[in-house]
């Protein structure tokens, strides 16, 4: 190993005992020689666009659906989430689709509520210092998706992941979904070397996020593309039935035939990378 962190992270690390954590989902694994694909829209807006989202996804092969219920928003006049209505809906979608659920939890009260619909819990790249709710989501039956802060160093996100372990919660997957930088031009600015550096130091899986680490519908396919040759053990990606209709981060998101071609772009390089699709 040539990359040391602080030996005060402990769980997270990797050691001896623990190389690779796979974290199992349903039939779904994420860590393991399948790369996963976990797809939907930033929100859940409606049964109809939901259900049209889980049915292109599907087509397309994707491993999960996801959809927020409960938005963190930048400013309070912005779509909110439909809440537990939302939660209602992604779980018909389960049923009618199989696609395992993950959408993302803001407060420590709506763990329990979240849990009852959700398969994977996601804490929000704003709440990685939330420390009462990693501490609740540590006591949660389900696996939790974190994803890295927007300024977060890679020790201060092993830590986040450390209250989860620490709360008894071993699946835990780490998602890298951009950090601030300069670049105006990007929404964020996507690091990929966090995904062999986190190979390097963490047993556990990671997942990268190119929709909201670029912010633009025609950076995503490249960098999915890249964060696959990193070694990324599975990709998030908005997709949106009407991204101009979309009522949040409609200018990331893409169309269902776009998330189609995604796809099929990506299959030759799992393959060199030794993983499937
Ligand atoms: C999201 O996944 O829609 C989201 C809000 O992500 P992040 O917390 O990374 O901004
Ligand atoms: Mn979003």
């Amino acid at each position: 190993m040539t990359i040391e962190i602080s030996r005060r992270i402990r769980l997270a690390a990797k050691s001896e005992e623990r190389q690779k954590t796979r974290v199992k989902i349903g039939d779904v694994e994420i860590g393991g020689r399948k790369i996963a694909v976990i797809a939907g829209p930033c929100s859940v807006e409606s049964r109809e666009q939901l259900m049209e989202a889980a049915r292109e996804v599907k087509a397309a092969r994707a491993s999960m659906l996801r959809g927020g219920a409960f938005k963190p928003r930048t400013l309070p006049y912005s779509f909110q989430g439909l809440g537990e209505e939302g939660l209602k809906i992604l779980a018909d979608a389960r049923e009618e689709y199989g696609l395992p659920i993950v959408t993302e939890v803001m407060s420590p009260e709506n763990v329990g509520l979240v849990e009852r619909y959700a398969d994977v819990l996601q804490i929000g790249a704003r709440n990685i210092q939330n420390y009462p709710l990693l501490k609740r989501v540590g006591k949660a039956g389900k696996p939790v998706l974190l994803k890295r802060g927007l300024a977060s160093t890679i020790e201060e996100w092993l830590s986040a992941a450390e209250y989860v372990l620490d709360g008894g919660n071993e699946d835990v997957i780490l998602c890298e979904r951009g950090i601030r930088a300069y670049q105006k031009l990007t929404r964020f600015t996507l690091d990929i070397t966090a995904v062999p550096l986190l190979k390097e130091v963490s047993h556990l899986p990671v997942v990268v996020d190119p929709s909201h680490g670029t912010g633009h519908r025609s950076l995503v396919a490249p960098m999915a593309r890249a964060a696959v040759a990193a070694g990324a053990d599975g990709l998030l990606i908005e997709v949106h039935p009407m991204p101009e209709e979309a009522k949040s981060d409609g200018a990331q998101s893409l169309t269902p035939e776009g998330f189609n071609s995604l796809m099929r772009g990506l299959s030759p390089i799992a393959e060199a990378m030794g993983r499937t699709l």
